[in-house]
């Protein structure tokens, strides 16, 4: 048995939604969203599923996806990537498994940001890598230059940066990229970078990549997914994006991990990218507009939030709304006692977890975001 899995607790993820539905809770825990539902996307799938092939499509990925995803990119981000630098996964953790698998040799040493999302660090151990965590200071959620550098040996190969990052919602400050990319270019470090919140960036401010940070063209793999774009996180359809040397190496990776992604799939992806752009900003203030909405009922219940400038999450701060319990012990509660499911922060860390974060899903309903404040304001006071 392979130790790092043995010991290893099912994903928080996984482990909340399941207590979620055992316990009729609302599912404010595991993030995916309730709607906007794109009907152009799915009924592409539909047509795609009964009129083209459902065969082996190539293994970097249909044409059509290939190119779109380039295409987007230029439209919404001013990258130029021709389709030869996509490499087609089957979402964004394969892509993630994939590019660390391709990046590092046993031994090599892989910088991980903490928080972290729980998938990278089992990934970078079961590839052989040895992680080096560099925690990010919670009072801005910035990088600390002085860790970054010392956290840095002659092995250090790689770094996995999530931006806009999950759990806290923020989106990296351009110094910190600005810092990254003169530490990628010193030590010569590939930048594996896990973008999937891109399309989920609110109050009018704009994504950039690290790949666009001097240096950073060849050096990076971007990483994107539809499953986000699109509201659609079962499809499991995500990207690498990078120079054509490494993507040869990246879809080397890939075809022994999930070979292909459904062609049907990457086909209503690819029409998507093309023509729902009106719909993608739409979604996003959506979300924007429920985020607003949760923070706000959060706030009349006396919870003080974290700000969040991305994703589908926000964080509520407990030790300043004076709840005198641990983020474990708070989900517990009011999964148990208000019918509501969260995600403890300390789960997003491998040493030295903050106790006072949980984390709440925003990208729901009204009516399910009031219920989830309703049960909670009901059970917050006898809470403990
Ligand atoms: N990305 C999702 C989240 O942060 C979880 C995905 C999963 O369950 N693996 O909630």
């Amino acid at each position: 048995m392979n130790p790092i899995y043995r010991d290893m607790p099912t994903t928080i993820f996984e482990a909340m939604s399941m207590r979620a539905r055992a316990a009729g809770a609302i599912n404010l825990g595991q993030g995916f969203p309730d709607g906007p539902r794109n009907d152009a996307v799915i009924d592409a799938a539909c047509d795609a599923l009964q009129q083209r092939s459902n065969q082996y499509p190539p293994m970097v990925g249909i044409p059509e996806l290939r190119g779109a995803v380039p295409d987007w990119y230029r439209r919404h981000q001013q990258l130029e990537l021709g389709p030869d630098e996509v490499v087609v996964t089957s979402g964004a953790t394969e892509a993630i498994a994939a590019a660390l698998l391709a990046v590092i040799s046993p031994g090599d040493e892989v910088l991980l940001f903490q928080p972290l999302y729980d998938a990278y660090l089992p990934l970078v151990q079961r590839a052989g890598g040895v992680a080096r965590l560099v925690t990010l200071d919670p009072s801005g959620w910035r990088i600390d230059a002085e860790a970054l550098a010392a956290s840095i040996t002659p092995r250090t190969r790689a770094l996995v940066f999530n931006d806009p990052m999950n759990p806290m919602g923020t989106c990296a400050h351009p110094d910190d990229l600005a810092l990254l990319a003169r530490i990628c270019a010193e030590h010569d470090l590939i930048a594996i970078c896990d973008e999937v919140w891109e399309a989920l960036v609110y109050d009018g401010a704009q994504h950039r990549s690290l790949m666009q940070y001097p240096g950073m063209r060849e050096r990076t793999v971007k990483i994107g997914s539809a499953g986000k774009i699109f509201g659609l996180t079962g499809w499991k359809v995500g990207w690498m994006c990078a120079a054509p040397p490494l993507a040869r190496i990246l879809a080397k990776a890939h075809q022994f991990l999930t070979f292909t992604t459904p062609p049907n799939l990457q086909w209503a992806v690819a029409q998507g990218l093309a023509s729902q752009d009106d719909w993608i900003a739409m979604a996003r203030d959506q979300h924007q507009a429920s985020r607003d909405f949760f923070c706000d009922g959060l706030h009349g219940l006396g919870l003080v939030t974290v700000p969040s400038a991305a994703t589908y999450f926000v964080s509520v701060d407990l030790a300043a709304s004076g709840v005198a319990m641990d983020d474990v012990a708070f989900c517990d509660a009011i999964i148990d006692q208000a019918g509501v499911a969260a995600i403890p922060i300390s789960a997003f860390y491998a040493e030295a977890a903050p106790g006072h974060l949980v984390r709440f899903c925003f990208a729901k309903e009204r009516a399910t975001l009031q219920a989830a404040l309703d049960r909670l304001a009901a059970a917050l006071p006898r809470l403990g």
